[in-house]
């Protein structure tokens, strides 16, 4: 059976205070499904961006070199990019081979279909939502959304019934 593989746009080590608890590695994706003005990685939008196509195995082999400052601050790997919800199957994958002392952080705009949120909620144990704005008509100038600011909202209390840390950030 042919292994999961999905693109990045790059990796950022040594993380603190910015995308959860503790020494985190950010991973970010390429591609989303929205078109925010001012988006703040455009690269993960264009066809060109893909900086490394991994996978589950590669991509453990790239961050494990950090495994000892995961452990000793209670920190892990933040999926974001772009959008880690549109990669559900890669991070189910890379959680199933990881080193299950660290933790996993989701950065998403939780602007996806809600089957992406329950495939991985029980897998992380932190959501930053990147929500722009709680105004439905401010939200729809800021994004060429595909689902309407309801369906975030719906989907952010899906997270809770897991009973995961989470909060929303205008990034
Ligand atoms: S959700 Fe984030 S990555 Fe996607 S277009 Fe908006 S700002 Fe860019």
């Amino acid at each position: 059976m042919r292994e999961t593989t999905a693109p990045f746009i790059g990796i950022g080590r040594h993380r603190m205070a910015t995308d959860g608890v503790g020494v985190t590695t950010l991973v970010a994706f390429h591609g989303c499904p929205l078109r925010c003005r001012y988006c703040l990685n455009p690269q993960c939008l264009n066809g060109d961006g893909v900086w490394r196509t991994m996978t589950p195995g590669e991509l453990y082999g790239e961050v494990e070199m950090d495994d000892l400052y995961f452990v000793a601050t209670g920190g892990g790997i933040c999926f974001g990019g772009g959008e880690p919800l549109l990669q559900t199957e890669f991070i189910r994958s890379f959680s199933d081979i990881m080193n299950p002392a660290w933790k996993l952080t989701l950065e998403t705009s939780l602007n996806v279909p809600v089957a992406s949120v329950q495939a991985v909620a029980p897998l992380a144990s932190e959501w930053i939502v990147d929500i722009k704005d709680m105004d439905a008509s401010v939200y729809r100038l800021i994004r060429v959304a595909a689902i309407c600011l309801y369906v975030v909202i719906w989907n952010g209390w899906q997270v809770r019934i897991y009973r995961k840390r989470y909060w929303f950030a205008c990034l």
